[in-house]
């Protein structure tokens, strides 16, 4: 894996006080957006890449990451889907798409659903655990699920890690996260209002501080199924300004030093 930098030297970063630019409805975007699901993962939209692509332009979006739900998901995409990625146009509107995978965690010894074979075919991976595809999990270390599953080259991402519902604890994790270099995110979806995670705001708050401290640089996400909230992080930012989060630890605004992740 490439060096984690300890200061970001990009461009982009300006100050301490983050700016995101806004999309048409006025909610703030970013310029890399890695979590996002089309069709293919087989609910909440039937929009496909097209369409995200061309939100994802017309949003200001530099970097637009498709990562389609594991196989595990009902509904969602076969291995063969994720092998034929590297025949699909990187570049759309004007804007580079990357493809990755949002994996499933089905086990608690931290196995993922698509194989190294397929993964290492892909751009990156978010790990997440979802209800229905991680059984039994009750009274398990899925703690150490997660760090199992960070042993794959390709998992750069945790998936929201803030669901309670499947509580890790967060001091191990992330600070094994700093030294395997795979980033937590901060999933706009586990914010929302009506959102079906459990805990996103006590969570999020916690993941933030402890990033902080750490000096390790999270993913801002909107987990947009569909074209519709592509690069939307309205509900992610009083929490950044509420922790006085330092811009140089989110990764959104600096591609270069996404690039340099994904170097590796
Ligand atoms: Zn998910
Ligand atoms: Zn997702």
């Amino acid at each position: 894996m490439s060096t984690l930098p300890t200061q970001c030297t990009s461009s982009l970063v300006h100050s301490t006080t983050t700016e995101f630019s806004k999309n048409n409805s006025g909610d703030s975007t970013i310029l890399i957006d890695l979590h996002t699901h089309s069709i293919s993962s087989g609910h909440g939209s039937t929009d496909t890449i097209t369409h995200m692509a061309k939100a994802a332009a017309a949003a200001g979006i530099q970097v637009l990451g498709i990562s389609e739900h594991g196989p595990a998901t009902a509904g969602s995409v076969k291995p063969s889907y994720f092998r034929s990625l590297k025949l699909a146009n990187r570049k759309r509107f004007g804007i580079h798409i990357l493809y990755g995978a949002e994996v499933n965690i089905i086990s608690p010894d931290g196995t993922l659903d698509l194989n190294d074979d397929v993964l290492s075919g892909l751009d990156y991976a978010l790990v997440s655990i979802h209800p229905p595809t991680l059984t039994p999990y009750e009274h398990r270390d899925l703690t150490q699920a997660y760090v199992n599953a960070m042993e794959h080259p390709k998992v750069t991402f945790l998936g929201h890690i803030d669901d309670a519902r499947f509580p890790v604890d967060f001091e191990r994790l992330l600070t094994i996260a700093k030294e395997k270099e795979v980033y937590p995110e901060i999933n706009n979806g586990s914010l929302m209002p009506d959102a079906y995670r459990v805990g996103g705001q006590e969570n999020c708050r916690k993941i933030l501080k402890l990033c902080k401290q750490l000096e390790l640089p999270v993913l801002l996400s909107s987990d947009s199924h569909g074209a519709k909230n592509v690069g939307n992080i309205k509900y992610v930012l009083p929490l950044l300004e509420e922790c006085n989060f330092p811009e140089h630890l989110i990764i959104n605004n600096q591609p270069e030093f996404l690039w340099k992740i994904l170097d590796h």
